[in-house]
């Protein structure tokens, strides 16, 4: 692989030294305009830029274009257009033009719309999103879009996303010049999501329904080893997993997706990918994609990726880490300490204006990560609970007390050290006490928001994220705007003061994972919203369709809509699991424990001609254990059925949602003892499907 790395980087992207050379100059020109200002695209540029797309796509190769796109479920949607067009003499031209860059007509009558688009007018369309470059994958040439339905409604992620970064920017970029920044023209969000995930062999994979139809086991007795040897995180990588790491690396660096760390996991077989951070709208992009070439990858060389929040029993689970600050025009992250008293207040408020967020928001951020994978791992012994509350470290907590009680702006405070009036002390950027148990922690100059899950979109949380610190921004902004620019200081410390002891109550620096936390968070008034339909319930309460619908992110029907398809999603994933459970146990468990036990009965019929009490030997005490094991099963199994039809039969989602989670889990639960205990008694020979030791194992 003696590869020029900085030259294979995005050599599928249609990126901006591309655009530069293909592009006549007032056509980049107008171009970057749209991109970097959002302004309106013309048509010409639009034409200008789509021949420039289709000579660069076929140059490499492609004979396609799709617009791409995230509607209401966890992956992206295509569908693929050559670029030909007959001539009328029996040949054909490459063509492409603006109006097919721009918008696209796919029929979207079986996209989940939760009722915003009558089937009659099933047609959505996909309009271009010049902000995430386009990129060629398999001979196709990908233009990101965003997808609505006939009445401008967002049937889509990426809508509701631009949307909230496009408030985020516009009540911070006014909050900073209201504090005198007069300079800034626009501020970004930036994330870089840390992706979890688990590789196995294929070819047990294949031998597991549970994991073809669900990916995750529903079944399976625990490996004799399991992560308490503590031998895997950051350990040497195995060949077939650095080899396929390599092959990853690469493709992903082909598609500009800078991916930049990777390492073993705490589980046996899990593994971790870490890229650069990049804009919001950019990164959540290169996270569908991420997720979509690691499988591909992982195809290729005989394994399978297995994204799901929780695959095993018994061991971590995956997540994603949602890293995200602020970033102004000129390169400052609002969420750096800065050097000088000014930029010190600066993050001061936006510091605030983020602990605000998540306070008044906690119930929104944690159904932003509600799924029902990610029920398994929220509040485990191995995820954030489902709790949410801010890590700060001692040292910015302690700077907090200072201002709260009027010390900080003294001059014999704690934190008024000898460097200069009001400046923060700088260590707190190397404020290395990470708190790995919160689930929202400040890691010196952006926060780590931890709760999501592995398989979802990182889309929603940063809707919420981006809507609620705009919301505390704008609250600020109402507080000070009459302030004279001589009062400004005064202002801003009183504000920050105010909002300090408002909020508070979101911060702790503990321990997550201990049950003083939980009793603790309860008198503090935290939520503790411990289920996908207990987080759902809050989802269209009035204060969060006040957030949304005046800051245009969605209207309350777009809310409405997405909380059904919410729930759908999740009661549709537990139907399939259940489904699932019921075919693997009848299907491939219980015909072996049959046979076995069938062999026992037939050696101890056989002994008792040898032996005097048969009712002792250990075919008998097998038996026994078999059949009492048998017995259970076949009743978990009609339990099982029937509170699954009774939760199906419900009308209201909600109910059913609630049914599913306290009933049909309930008996999934129970009923995996029994298999697992059932499955430990069989002989090798006789395994139904591959065991834990061989999945976690073998590679
Ligand atoms: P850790 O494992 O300690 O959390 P990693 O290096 O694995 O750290 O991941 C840190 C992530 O944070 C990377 O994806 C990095 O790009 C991202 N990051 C760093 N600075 C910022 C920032 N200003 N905004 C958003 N993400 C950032
Ligand atoms: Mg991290």
């Amino acid at each position: 692989m003696a590869q020029n790395i900085p030259e294979l980087y995005g050599s599928l992207v249609f990126n901006d030294k591309i655009m530069r050379s293909k592009l006549p100059k007032d056509m980049y020109k107008a171009l970057k305009k749209t991109i970097q200002n959002g302004t309106h695209l013309e048509l010409d540029v639009a034409n200008s830029v789509a021949v420039a797309m289709k000579e660069w796509a076929i140059e490499n190769g492609a004979t396609h274009y799709t617009h791409w796109f995230q509607p209401m479920t966890n992956v992206t949607a295509e569908k693929h257009d050559s670029f030909i067009s007959p001539t009328g003499d029996g040949q054909v031209i490459m063509d492409f033009s603006g109006k097919e860059l721009v918008k696209g007509e796919p029929d979207a009558s079986s996209f989940p719309s939760g009722g915003l688009r009558a089937t009659f007018e099933a047609r959505g369309y996909t309009a271009w999103d010049p902000t995430s470059p386009a990129f060629i994958k398999d001979k196709t040439l990908y233009i990101p879009t965003a997808f609505c339905s006939y009445s401008g409604e967002a049937l889509d992620k990426k809508t509701p996303l631009l949307r909230s970064m496009e408030t985020l920017n516009r009540e911070a970029v006014n909050m900073l010049h209201l504090l005198g920044n007069e300079s800034v023209k626009h501020v970004s969000t930036t994330v870089g999501p840390e992706q979890e995930y688990f590789l196995v062999d294929k070819d047990l994979y294949k031998e597991r329904r549970d994991l073809i139809f669900c990916g995750r086991t529903l079944i399976g007795a625990p490996a004799p080893k399991g992560q308490e040897m503590e031998d895997h995180y950051f350990g040497a990588l195995k060949p077939r997993v650095s080899a396929y790491m390599h092959d990853l690396d690469e493709e992903l660096w082909k598609l500009g997706i800078p991916a930049k760390t990777k390492h073993n996991e705490v589980a046996p077989a899990q593994h971790e990918l870490a890229p650069v951070f990049d804009t919001t709208n950019v990164a959540v992009d290169h996270n569908q994609l991420t997720m979509e070439v690691m499988k591909k990858v992982a195809d290729k060389h005989n394994m399978v990726c297995l994204l799901h929040e929780k695959p095993f029993e018994g061991i971590n689970g995956s997540g994603k880490h949602n890293n995200w600050s602020m970033i102004t025009d000129d390169g400052c992250n609002l969420l750096d300490p800065g050097k000088t008293p000014s930029e010190n207040t600066q993050f001061l408020v936006f510091l605030m204006a983020v602990i605000k967020a998540v306070d008044d928001y906690a119930d929104l951020l944690r159904i932003s990560v509600a799924s029902a994978g990610n029920d398994h791992r929220l509040g485990a012994n191995e995820a954030p609970p489902a709790i949410v509350s801010i890590f700060l470290g001692d040292e910015l907590t302690e700077v907090l007390k200072t201002i709260e009680n009027d010390e900080y702006f003294s001059n014999h405070g704690a934190v008024q050290m000898d460097i200069g009036a009001k400046v923060l002390p700088h260590f707190i950027k190397d404020n290395t006490d990470r708190n790995r148990t919160s689930p929202f922690a400040f890691t010196g100059n952006k926060f780590e928001f931890r709760m999501l899950g592995s398989a979802a979109s990182v889309a929603n949380p940063n809707i919420v994220l981006n809507t609620a610190v705009a919301e505390s921004l704008r609250q600020f902004q109402e507080k000070l705007k009459d302030t004279a620019p001589e009062d400004m200081e005064k202002a801003v410390h009183e504000l920050l003061k105010e909002t300090i002891k408002e909020h508070k109550r979101i911060i702790f620096n503990g321990n997550g994972y201990t049950d003083e936390w939980v009793e603790e968070a309860e008198k503090r008034g935290l939520y503790n919203l411990k289920t996908t339909p207990d987080a759902l319930s809050m989802f269209t309460s009035e204060k969060n369709v006040k957030l949304f619908s005046e800051h245009k992110i969605f209207t309350k029907e777009e809310l409405f809509s997405r909380y059904d398809i919410w729930l759908e999603n999740y009661v549709k994933t537990l139907h399939i699991e259940s489904n699932t459970m019921c075919e693997m146990i009848r299907k491939d468990l219980m015909p072996p424990v049959f046979t076995y036990m069938e062999q026992l009965a037939n050696t101890a019929s056989l002994k008792k001609a040898v032996v005097s009490d048969i009712s002792t030997s250990s075919e008998a005490g097998l038996l026994v254990k078999l059949t009492e094991l048998q017995d259970k099963m076949c009743a978990g199994l009609e339990t099982l059925k029937k509170d699954t039809e009774q939760a199906e039969d419900l009308s209201d989602i909600s109910a059913s949602a609630k049914a599913y989670q306290s009933k049909v889990l309930a008996d999934m639960e129970e009923l995996r003892g029994y298999a697992d205990a059932a499955e430990a008694l069989l002989p090798e020979e006789l395994l139904p499907y591959p065991t834990y030791g061989r999945l976690l194992f073998s590679i």
